[in-house]
């Protein structure tokens, strides 16, 4: 019994390692076509992503949701039942008018 491994018949081309999911490519490029169309995918979500953020940024402030409001001290968005910020800011206490 030999522990010798059996040589190739055929010598092995060279490898290349694709360099998105780093696997040996057999393609001219050395990267997948699978891969290369991840990658420009990728590029691309992450330029709209950055688009997103910097039109959000743009935007004004979103109003508070019901039950909500903004703190104007510290700008954060508190339950309308919330008596004080997280910030310390304490909510003024709405007067009830009483007409008897
Ligand atoms: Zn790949
Ligand atoms: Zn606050």
């Amino acid at each position: 019994m030999s522990i010798n491994k059996p040589s190739p018949l055929v010598p092995e081309p060279i490898r290349q390692v694709c360099p998105v999911c780093r696997k040996f490519s057999y393609s001219a490029s050395g990267i997948h076509p699978q891969c290369a169309m991840a990658k420009a995918d990728q590029a691309r979500s992450e330029k709209i992503k950055l688009l997103k953020a910097a039109a959000e940024s743009l935007m004004p402030d979103q109003p508070p949701r019901r039950h909500e409001r903004v703190c104007p001290k510290c700008k954060a968005t508190q339950h309308i039942r919330k008596r004080t910020c997280v910030c310390g800011y304490a909510f003024p206490i709405p007067q009830r008018q009483f007409s008897t």
